[in-house]
């Protein structure tokens, strides 16, 4: 005990002080300790259908490569990036994931004694990033469980540098309209950095949705952020890219380590790119599994947030810990959201059509249990 003290005592402040970050539940895992044959996963919003063809083609290709290290550059992902968004390659920074981008924008841009903006009940890896390099985080309240940008800006001070905006926001869902992001970005001094976080864009299906790009094209201080973790179907090669100003992306190219993103991810993402089918398909399985969850909730009495991305949070009117063990116990994994200040919500990934029918089959069960 006295060791375990001493050895504590070797610990940063800050680090002792992190809330952990909790990832979903490994299929494999709940497996093994429940005894369970069949278990589904909705709680990371991972593609269900599983990985784009065209990127598996790729990989197979350049498995025998794997000696080498990775184009630090990543030259040709980033020109087809280029490409596909009418940008120059320069306009791109390549990240193991968008989280490792969170942590690359945070040491880039933020000195000790300067602060960052986000909303409550958001992605919790900015909050955590921030905490480990000692940065403070300065939080509004969601409004209607969506990021209030007016009560965002009043918490803006001489020491902000940095905001965080998770559109469609992680996760509840909602996301702030062009409007609301216009009006913002025109009350925003310009020595702040504004990220967008877009890893759902590729879902949405509504027409107010901000054009975020006409700020960079505009030379706004703003960062883009996207994924090939969520409709390209790679979270497991761990694959994130900023969209930036050259003069930005320069310095977060020198922050990076040089081989952040391996040589599988790279050409994977580059065919992932092109799959347009695999992607449509993604598109139109999520969508349609969208309204089915919606009906069946209604039916049953059941409450949501209606949302623009591959998950739905809905309120189980009761403790969603409870929730979650109760249906992890019939093989369905969600997220329960008592870390988001979500009490009684669990946020479900939308599956395929058999993986809706069975998360809601247990869904009724267990909310049923726990009312009578
Ligand atoms: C899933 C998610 C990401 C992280 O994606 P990776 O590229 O897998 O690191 C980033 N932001 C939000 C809001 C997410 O939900």
């Amino acid at each position: 005990m006295e060791n375990k003290q001493r050895m504590k005592s070797l610990i940063r402040k800050s680090v002792l002080l992190i809330n952990p970050y909790v990832p979903g539940k490994p299929i494999e895992e709940t497996k093994r300790q429940l005894g369970l044959k069949e278990v589904i996963k909705l709680a990371s919003n991972e593609n269900p259908l599983g990985v784009s063809p065209k990127a598996i083609n790729a990989i197979k290709k350049a498995l025998s490569g794997i000696n080498r290290y990775p184009d630090a550059q990543g030259f040709y992902l980033k020109k087809r990036l280029a490409k596909f968004f009418g940008l120059i390659p320069e306009n791109f920074v390549l990240g193991n994931g968008s989280d490792e981008l969170i942590d690359i924008i945070i040491k880039t841009f933020v000195e000790p004694d300067e602060n960052i903006v986000t909303s409550e009940s958001t992605f919790l890896e900015y909050e955590i990033v921030a905490q480990v390099n000692d940065r403070k985080v300065k939080k509004a309240p969601l409004r209607y469980f969506k990021y209030d940008l007016n009560a965002l800006l009043k918490l803006v001070d001489k020491k902000t540098k940095l905001i965080f905006i998770a559109n469609p926001n992680n996760p509840t869902g909602t996301y702030v309209n062009r409007e609301e992001v216009a009006q913002f970005m025109n009350a925003l001094a310009d020595d702040i950095v504004v990220v967008f976080d877009e890893a759902y864009n590729t879902f949405i299906d509504v027409n107010d949705y901000p054009d975020s790009l006409s700020y960079l094209k505009r030379k706004r201080n703003i960062i883009i952020l996207r994924t090939f973790s969520k409709a390209y179907g790679l979270a497991g090669l761990r694959l994130g890219y900023a969209l930036a100003a050259p003069e930005l992306a320069t310095y977060m190219e020198q922050v990076r380590q040089p081989f952040n993103t391996n040589l599988l991810a790279q050409v994977a993402g580059l065919a992932a790119l092109d799959d347009k089918v695999f992607l449509k398909k993604t598109r139109r399985v999520t969508l349609e599994g969208k309204n089915f969850i919606y009906q069946q909730l209604s039916r049953m009495g059941v409450g949501y947030v209606p949302s623009i991305a591959n998950f739905i949070l809905v309120d189980t009117g009761t403790d969603s810990r409870e929730v979650f063990k109760l249906m992890l116990k019939f093989g369905v994994i969600v997220r329960e959201m008592s870390q988001y200040g979500l009490r009684n919500f669990i946020r479900v990934t939308i599956g395929t059509l058999k993986e809706n029918q069975r998360f809601l089959r247990v869904l009724s069960k267990v909310i049923k249990e726990k009312t009578r």
